[in-house]
């Protein structure tokens, strides 16, 4: 089950895929003043990087090639450590691993972001990055990552592939740090099957981005010259198709947005205050994407008996973002002999036990959010969907 982009599929994705296809060329170089030449990779890039407000944007095949180019833009080296959060998608942690590195996990704090408080005791000579990750559409405390990575002289890779179009201060996520990756896959806030965007103000890390994700050329492979090449890459490269795709689902992008948080303060306010819940912290409440409602309560059996009523799931019962149910990762961090038992990071435990995310805008069983509503939801299932859920938290009757 997608996210909201893709509930908005339709004629605009379909033209701009036909204008790549009537033209018969589907590779991402051409000629720019080649009217045959489309140019929607080049396109894409050109509009997202001025919709971020950032210099440059390298288009690619995923958020997870994004979030590996990032680590080769800095500079990384086998053995070093990035300090991620103890709940997020295993890309975040499978990226690092496949630069050579190690994640080194920390705790959440009750925005399910990664809390700037924990970050600093996990920071070694080997810390090469602090990697935070806006999870379910909300920017983390930037103010205080960034203040941390300040003082300790760390760049931080923005993981944003769940907060396309989020905004933390009136500034983009992804922009904030030295490079923001974005996804396209089909639960993100827009899609285009998959695909990837990573964005830097930084013409160097651009460059060294650009070189690792297409064999080590130059931007555009323009000047690239035999017997001075530098760099060795591989191909993550982005093709026109799918950049078509993007390219219709990125001029949505505000208005998909806007529309969830209009859909989320409806849901929100229909279910108003309930004893025993509490909404999670929002660090900016007028930035956030809203593809998700997230609910707090007091005890884990309150938050598992409600969610079973709603036939969904706990945040800490679904399989794909928590580190204590990826069986995988716990191995890799066992071998290196980092902390890998559940309990590890009580406070993330504690947290997400109490959990539920309630769908506004991704609806994904994955994410434990199999129950609420989705982007074309008319207030009257808003308000209905609003009334399920009061019900099911309703205190038993004892009598
Ligand atoms: C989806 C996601 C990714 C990976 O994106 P893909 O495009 O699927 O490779 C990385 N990090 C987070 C937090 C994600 O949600």
């Amino acid at each position: 089950m997608p996210g909201p982009g893709f509930y908005w599929m339709g004629e605009e994705e379909k033209r701009e895929v036909l204008d790549v296809l009537e033209s018969g060329y589907l590779f991402r170089y051409g000629q720019l003043d080649d009217p045959a030449f489309k140019a929607k990779t080049y396109t894409l890039e050109q509009e997202f990087a001025r919709q971020c407000d950032v210099a440059h944007c390298v288009a690619c095949a995923s958020g997870t090639s994004a979030l590996l180019m990032a680590l080769q833009a800095i500079g990384f080296s086998a053995g070093d450590e990035v300090i991620v959060p103890a709940y997020t998608f295993v890309a975040t942690y499978s990226a690092i691993v496949f630069a050579g590195g190690i994640p080194v996990l920390a705790e959440i704090d009750d925005s399910l972001t990664l809390d700037p408080a924990d970050v600093e005791r996990h920071i070694t000579p080997r810390t090469r990055a602090l990697m935070p990750v806006h999870m379910l559409g909300n920017p983390c405390d930037m103010d205080g990552i960034m203040d941390v990575a300040r003082r300790h002289g760390l760049p931080v890779i923005e993981d944003a592939c769940q907060a396309n179009g989020a905004t933390y201060h009136g500034r983009r996520v992804g922009s904030i740090g030295a490079l923001g990756a974005f996804s396209l896959n089909i639960f993100k806030i827009i899609s285009s099957g998959d695909g990837g965007l990573l964005v830097t103000d930084d013409r160097e890390l651009y460059e060294r981005a650009f070189a690792f994700h297409d064999q080590g050329h130059t931007p555009n492979r323009a000047g690239v010259e035999v017997g001075r090449r530098t760099t060795l890459g591989l191909n993550f490269r982005m093709n026109e198709l799918t950049a078509a795709v993007a390219l219709a689902q990125l001029r949505k992008s505000d208005r998909l947005v806007a529309t969830l948080r209009e859909n989320k303060r409806r849901f929100r306010e229909a279910i108003g205050k309930v004893p025993g819940m509490r909404y999670r912290t929002l660090h900016d409440p007028e930035g956030e994407c809203a593809t998700l409602l997230t609910v707090l309560f007091d005890s884990a059996d309150r938050a598992a008996d409600v969610a079973a009523r709603l036939n969904t799931t706990t945040v800490a019962q679904s399989g794909w973002h928590v580190y204590s149910n990826m069986e995988h990762v716990l191995a890799f961090l066992r071998e290196h002999g980092r902390p890998h038992a559940i309990g590890a990071y009580p406070r993330t435990d504690d947290l997400l036990a109490r959990a539920i995310n309630l769908s506004v805008g991704v609806v994904d069983r994955g994410l434990g959010a199999a129950f609420g509503i989705n982007i074309n939801s008319t207030d009257g299932e808003i308000d209905r969907a609003a009334a399920t859920f009061r019900e099911a938290v309703a205190p038993v009757q004892v009598d």
